[in-house]
């Protein structure tokens, strides 16, 4: 048996082997590992200094009470989003101006010039220059000291800040967590063309004059050809080589996106192209572009990812083809984790059960899990799945005795510490569009595969290949673990556990979680099982009453008058809770008699048996 600090020690000495092997390394550790200690405690003791990016405030929080802990100076990089009352705190003068800075912002002005030129913007001065300088403001400006960050050990900062070079010249980089979208400029169709267009009007020297010419001219035109070899136009161009100073202004695309339809490669259905800054762009079959600009860092920077559950692929794509993996645990000692931590993961179904948002007959399957669950708990479960398949169920259970969250407001968020069971329903599938997408990225074309009829493989059988598979999976599998692993992040010294049943078998292959059985079925379906239903139970001695089948009859006609149903198929109805629900017992003396079985334990739509395989 390992002990918890040998699990710790572990991720303490990956990192360590992470910053000595130096290159691009990804750090794969599970939750709870103690990461960010590692990370401070290696800076600690080796008084190399760090940056280190990364975007949710409870690990901004994490970092420094770290450094504060262990005396390691350090500071938070400028963002406005942390450190302008005006645009980033908005508690502090209020939503509408909040969002009239932010639509500013997106329309493409620096937060810096938003607070510099203030009334051109606004028309009046903003709130947080009131009373002195806007803490953001003075930030940037000690940005603009030379040395100004010398002082520090280490520098915290969010993932935009990676693009700067200012901050990580003289330091080692650490990324904390998939830094995902935020690293990506993404453009529709219709701001691709625009873009382009304008460029080539722009520049009356180039041997096409718009984005059709563009597009016939590579293969066909052998002057054009020439002329592109000989000016060396494709790898040298001011505005092509500085596109990344211009960040967030839609004019400076142009360039950029024209030599990237003219050096592009095929990828499936999308294409691919790498310009001579290592500017990334990818363009999907409808015309969607993405822009992954590249890092500042020179060639051998030590630059660290750490991840709790990642998809190797997707980091390749934003770090590079050279990027070394580190497992700090392998999969025996992972599963020793999940139980040390206290989780003990059940699954409850037999396919992935991606949750969709569509208002369909999902939401009584749902209901009826949580009813299940509730039986064997004793008390209802903390239910995770999709926002609308939270909201489709509080149609179904109007007064729910459950919590829940839904997958998207999951992260940062500890204080589901210690829930006794939960259930997390179903598994957010990724789109295509954002599979290829990082597929793409990272060199590979993600085609999901077809059978013979040209029918797409759907359930167990989809399929995108390896590079799309890793990435699907890390978006996937390696979200529900994610969810599930939510419910305990201490190790529990106690024997306490967490019970999370999951429905779906979206779950990391190293987990081999125990597989249980689920049976759910509907038997409110039809207006007739109600009537029948309604009528067996009602009456304080239902539990235990036998009744033939004319007294249920009379009863069902006396309630329902001229709707209720008929002699045949009453009985019908009475066999079918007999023998398919095993809700009520039957005998044969003169005629049947009926009787109460266990039809207090149907649901108020199906009736819902889950437990352990039979052994
Ligand atoms: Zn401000």
């Amino acid at each position: 048996m390992t002990e918890n600090s040998d699990f710790y020690l572990k991720c303490r000495q990956g990192i360590e082997r992470a910053f000595n092997q130096g290159g691009t390394v990804l750090v794969d550790a599970l939750p709870a590992l103690r990461k960010s200690t590692g990370v401070v405690q290696w800076a600690a003791e080796s008084g190399e200094k760090l940056v280190v990016f990364t975007a949710r405030n409870d690990l901004y929080d994490q970092l420094e009470k770290e450094c504060e802990e262990r005396g390691v100076s350090y500071r938070v990089l400028p963002s406005f989003i942390r450190f302008c009352s005006t645009g980033g705190r908005e508690e502090v003068h209020g939503e509408k101006w909040a969002n009239r800075f932010k639509q500013k912002y997106a329309e493409g002005y620096s937060a810096r010039e938003l607070h510099t030129d203030a009334l051109k913007h606004f028309d009046e001065p903003l709130p947080c220059q009131q009373e002195g300088t806007c803490e953001f403001l003075q930030r940037l400006e000690e940005k603009d000291k030379e040395d100004a960050y010398d002082q520090y050990d280490i520098l915290i900062g969010h993932y935009v800040h990676l693009f700067d070079r200012t901050y990580s010249e003289s330091r080692h980089v650490v990324i904390d967590e998939f830094p995902g979208d935020s690293l990506l400029i993404e453009l529709s169709s219709g701001a691709v063309n625009s873009a382009i267009n304008q460029y080539l009007d722009e520049d009356s020297s180039l041997p096409f004059s718009t984005r059709d010419d563009l597009v016939g001219t590579r293969r066909e035109n052998k002057d054009i050809e020439r002329w592109l070899n000989e000016t060396g136009w494709l790898t040298f161009d001011s505005v092509a080589e500085n596109w990344n100073k211009y960040w967030r202004k839609t004019d400076a695309y142009g360039a950029i996106l024209t030599r990237a339809i003219l050096t592009s490669k095929k990828l499936g259905q999308w294409t691919r192209a790498t310009l001579r800054d290592g500017t990334v762009i990818a363009q999907d079959k409808n015309g969607r572009v993405v822009i992954l600009p590249p890092f500042p860092f020179s060639e051998d920077k030590t630059v660290v990812g750490l991840d709790g559950t990642p998809s190797v692929e997707a980091w390749r794509a934003i770090l590079g083809k050279q990027m070394k993996p580190i497992s700090v645990l392998n999969d025996a000692e992972k599963r020793e984790w999940l139980g040390q931590l206290g989780l003990r993961l059940i699954q409850l179904a037999e396919t992935p059960v991606p949750v969709n948002g569509t208002l369909g007959d999902d939401r009584y399957r749902d209901q009826a899990l949580i009813e299940g669950i509730t039986r064997l708990e004793g008390a209802a479960p903390f239910v995770i799945t999709s926002k609308n398949a939270i909201g489709n169920l509080k149609l179904v259970d109007q007064n729910p005795e459950w919590e829940s969250r839904h997958y998207g407001n999951l992260k940062g968020l500890n204080t589901l510490d210690g829930v006794e069971s939960a259930l997390i329903i179903g598994s957010p599938q990724p789109s295509d569009h954002e599979i290829q997408k990082w597929a793409a990225l990272a060199g590979s074309p993600a085609v999901p595969a077809e059978d013979e009829e040209g029918n797409r493989l759907r359930g167990n059988k989809l399929d995108f290949g390896d590079v799309g598979n890793d990435i699907l999976r890390g978006f996937r599998d390696n979200e529900v673990l994610q969810a599930a692993m939510r419910f305990r992040r201490q190790v529990d010294e106690s024997d306490n556990e967490t019970r999370v049943y999951i429905y779906s078998n979206a779950i990391p292959e190293w987990v081999r979680p125990e597989v249980w059985d689920v049976d759910i079925r509907r038997w409110d379906d039809g207006r007739g099982m109600s009537q029948v239903v309604s009528v067996l139970t009602s009456g304080e001695d239902w539990g235990t009453r036998e009744s033939t089948t004319g007294e249920i009859l009379e009863m069902i006609q006396e309630r329902y008058g001229s709707k209720a149903k008929g002699y045949d198929q009453v009985v019908n109805l009475l066999h079918k809770l007999t023998d398919e629900f095993e809700l009520i017992r039957r005998v044969r003396r003169q005629s049947y008699v009926w009787s109460n079985l266990r039809l207090e334990e149907r649901g108020k739509h199906c009736v819902v048996a889950i437990a352990p395989p039979d052994r």
